[in-house]
């Protein structure tokens, strides 16, 4: 099995992409860009335009689209993972290699729930913490970025405690109810505490995901007040559309879609959100691995499913699993804009897709075909072996 290093080539790099056919920034404010080429250097983001007005001199790294669409690389805002590219929740390897196919660069860990045995005490849910932060940092599989390293909090932790996850690197709490805290008033002291720490915050919403978990209301919600309102479609199990509703209304927070949530109350939740001209506070992942299984495409699906259920245009879609997660979640990935990072994934039209183009077949309900994930600038993988195949794939010129 590979074990990628989380660096790529020692020397400085600088990559050019040519001949786009379509730019999706991932931004919300615009989520379209002009120009038919992105130029990076050592990772970063330098210059998107016009060919002929920009310097590809010196590149190492030179990749025609051939006409296909360039978007920032996907974010899963909601993952389980455990330890490397193995998972026990379905004995399964190379998850995460699965869903870089599937277009998926960046994850974020709602907690390292699934470890077998995994520790209730407060000493080993902090070394459990500290262990996934500092693992998942040092080996990236396929070069995928994994934010892990997410305590779940249990009743005996103190502030104390917080300080010394922060301390130790740990930037996350998973999901709040999935331990012993499953009450408002607790909930919002451990979170009010790991704010001031700056440790982001989620919760389980809904009914219990598998036996033992527990319900978590829109009162247990709104007091505990964490930065993001996880699967507020539930994991599976939703909570009324009265409550969805109650919980939009009430807070400012994140609303969290999830693949292995309740579909209908997601195109319920996105519909609430746009009413109230708040899109950017919606975000995707795919609650995987979970008893519903690992689903590599599971945030391609969520895009298509939003946008030709929820009548979204495909482009805004794409935020929604890109732009919106990364400025929530204070990534340096996620829009295609000067000085971030140069993650992206190539696509477009599948085969045989009755849209005309990408947007179109997305707004149909299709799948896009992935020609190429590209990470810190370094080429990950070309065709997808997951996704249905592109009409156009793009073509590794030089490297
Ligand atoms: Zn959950």
């Amino acid at each position: 099995m590979a074990h990628d290093a989380p660096s790529g080539p020692s020397g400085p790099t600088k990559l050019v992409i040519l001949n786009i056919g379509l730019i999706l920034s991932g931004d919300l404010e615009k989520p379209i860009l002009d120009g038919d080429a992105i130029v990076a250097e050592n990772g970063r983001i330098t210059a998107i335009g016009r060919l002929k007005d920009l310097d590809t001199e010196g590149a190492t790294t030179t990749v025609d689209a051939n006409g296909a669409a360039v978007t920032p690389g996907l974010i899963d805002s909601h993952v389980h993972p455990v330890a490397g590219d193995w998972t026990p929740r379905q004995s399964q390897l190379n998850w995460i290699d699965s869903f870089l196919h599937g277009g998926v660069t960046t994850m974020i860990s709602a907690g390292e729930v699934h470890y077998p045995g995994r520790p209730r005490d407060v000493v080993g849910v902090k070394a459990l913490a500290i262990t996934a932060q500092r693992t998942f940092s040092a080996f990236r599989p396929g070069g995928v970025k994994i934010h892990a390293g997410a305590p779940v909090i249990e009743h005996e932790m103190v502030e104390e405690d917080f300080k010394e996850l922060a301390a130790a690197g740990v930037k996350l709490l998973g999901e709040v109810g999935l331990g012993g805290v499953k009450d408002g008033p607790t909930a919002r002291k451990m979170v009010g505490w790991a704010r001031k720490y700056g440790i982001q915050s989620t919760i389980h919403t809904g009914g219990p995901s598998i036996p033992g978990s527990g319900l978590i209301d829109k009162d247990v919600v709104l007091e505990a007040d964490t930065d993001v309102v996880g699967h507020i479609n539930g994991g599976h199990t939703a909570l009324p559309d009265s409550q969805i509703r109650c919980i939009c209304e009430g807070c400012k927070r994140g609303l969290e879609l999830v693949h292995n949530g309740n579909e209908r109350s997601a195109l319920y939740t996105l519909r609430i959100a746009r009413e109230m001209g708040d899109l950017h506070r919606v975000i995707l992942g795919t609650d995987a691995p979970a008893g519903s299984g690992v689903q590599p495409l599971g945030i391609l699906r969520m895009v298509s499913l939003l946008s030709s259920l929820g009548d979204l245009p495909a482009e805004q879609a794409f935020c929604l699993a890109t732009g919106n997660t990364a400025r929530m979640r204070a990534l340096d990935c996620g829009i295609i804009e000067v000085g971030r990072s140069a993650d992206f994934v190539i696509m477009d039209t599948a085969q045989h897709s009755a849209g005309k183009n990408l947007l179109e077949s997305i707004q149909l309900g299709d799948l896009p075909g992935i020609g190429m994930t590209i990470i810190d600038g370094i080429v990950r993988t070309e065709r997808s072996r997951n996704t249905p195949p592109a009409t156009r794939v793009p073509v590794l010129v030089k490297s």
